[in-house]
Formats: C-alpha cells, sequence, structure tokens
C-alpha cells in the first residue's frame, strides 16, 4: 500500500508488478524543451525538499546526450553553484568519465531530486516520487540510448522502488527500450576505494555499447 501511495506516478498494472512506464507520469506531457522544463523546476515547490535548500539543480549537459547519468540529489556544493555533480565526487565523476573516453559536455548529467536533501542524506521515496515527472520529462525530451544510475537513489526512481544497487549493480537493465547501468555513486567510490574497480567495470561495458551503438 505504501508503495501505490508513494509511487503514484505507475499506472495500476505496473504498480502490481513494481515496474516503471516511461510516459507514465505524463505530468509536463506537453513540455517540448529542456530550457522550458527547467523554468517550471526552477519554480517548483512540489516537496519539502525546496525550503531547504538554496535552489534547484535542474541538471546540464548535451541535450542530445546518447548517455545520461542520474545521481541521487545536489550535495552542499551543488545547491551552493546550481550545477549537479561539481563538489568532490564530482570530480570523481569527471576524472571516470575522462578515463571512460567521455567528455562531460557530451553527456547529461541530472540527479533522482533536483534540490538538495538536508545533510546530503539519501532522497526519500516520497521525494523521489515528487520528483520524477521533472526526470521522466527529462528522459523524454533528450532520449538517451545509455541511462547510468549513479547509485540507490537513481535505481529505485527509474527501475524498481525495491532496486538494491549491490544486487544489480553491473547489470545491464532495460527500461522501455533505453539500456540501463546501475553502478555506485562516485561518493561511495570516496568512501569506500574498494568500488572503484567494479565502477571501472561498469564504465567500459558503458563505453563498449555506446561505441556499438555508434558504430564506431
Ligand atoms: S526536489 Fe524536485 S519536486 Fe521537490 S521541490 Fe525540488 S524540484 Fe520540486
Amino acid at each position: 500500500m505504501m508503495e501505490q501511495q508513494t509511487f503514484w506516478f505507475l499506472d495500476d498494472d505496473r504498480q502490481q508488478s513494481g515496474r516503471r512506464v516511461p510516459g507514465a507520469a505524463g505530468v509536463f506531457a506537453e513540455v517540448e524543451a529542456l530550457e522550458e522544463l527547467k523554468e517550471i523546476a526552477l519554480q517548483c515547490n512540489r516537496c519539502h525538499l525546496r525550503q531547504g535548500c538554496k535552489g534547484v539543480v535542474f541538471g546540464e549537459g548535451d541535450p542530445k546526450a546518447k548517455v545520461m547519468l542520474v545521481g541521487e540529489g545536489p550535495g552542499a556544493v551543488e545547491d551552493e553553484m546550481g550545477r549537479p555533480f561539481v563538489g568532490p565526487a564530482g570530480q570523481l565523476l569527471d576524472r571516470i568519465l575522462e578515463a571512460a573516453g567521455f567528455r562531460r559536455e557530451e553527456v547529461y548529467i541530472a540527479n533522482a531530486v533536483k534540490c538538495r536533501p538536508p545533510g546530503n542524506r539519501m532522497p526519500e521515496p516520497a521525494e523521489i516520487a515528487a520528483c520524477f515527472p521533472y526526470l521522466e520529462a527529462q528522459i523524454r525530451i533528450i532520449q538517451p540510448a545509455i541511462l547510468v544510475c549513479l547509485g540507490a537513489a537513481a535505481a529505485k526512481a527509474l527501475l524498481h522502488p525495491q532496486a538494491r544497487i549491490t544486487e544489480i549493480r553491473g547489470q545491464w537493465q532495460d527500461r522501455g527500450g533505453i539500456k540501463v547501468m546501475p553502478t555506485y555513486h562516485p561518493a561511495a567510490l570516496l568512501r569506500d576505494p574498494g568500488k572503484k574497480r567494479p565502477v571501472w567495470q561498469d564504465f567500459k561495458a558503458i563505453r563498449a555499447e555506446f561505441e556499438r551503438f555508434s558504430g564506431t
């Protein structure tokens, strides 16, 4: 019951099976441009996170990116600068991307929630649910070939409310025809360097899939 209340954006059939439906929310179905969606998000007050942060961190990158990375939520530095993944975890992500042959400008980076949770805690299910229409609309507009879930919150938002990152990490998933790679959040690597090797394996797989898709 809690899951159905919280994840109101799932249709009835999929609520019972627990699977996501691309476009199920339809809240911003009429919005066709990221800039328009961003303007709406900047005014958002759909959940209480907005009261505790400086601003909405919408996301950034190539609007036609073939690889879209989704993290959990903005941290203190991101909240201050209004940009995703620019703190210590973001700097590590930049190095991972570069090592995998991606320029930051050619991917798109967003978060499961656009406002900073207090004390950098994990976003709660109700907060992920409230913010999900923005993420859904970003994916619909960008149309990436590959989604990368950076951490549990993104995996719960995009794959399954009960997804456990430790169980599905490194295994390709499907989300309405988009290939999804769940991996650890860069902040987890800063806490536990032992996670660097599996994340590097995941990004090598992401690179290989990107090249296969691009025909390069
Ligand atoms: S976290 Fe998302 S839903 Fe909540 S206020 Fe910020 S933009 Fe709106």
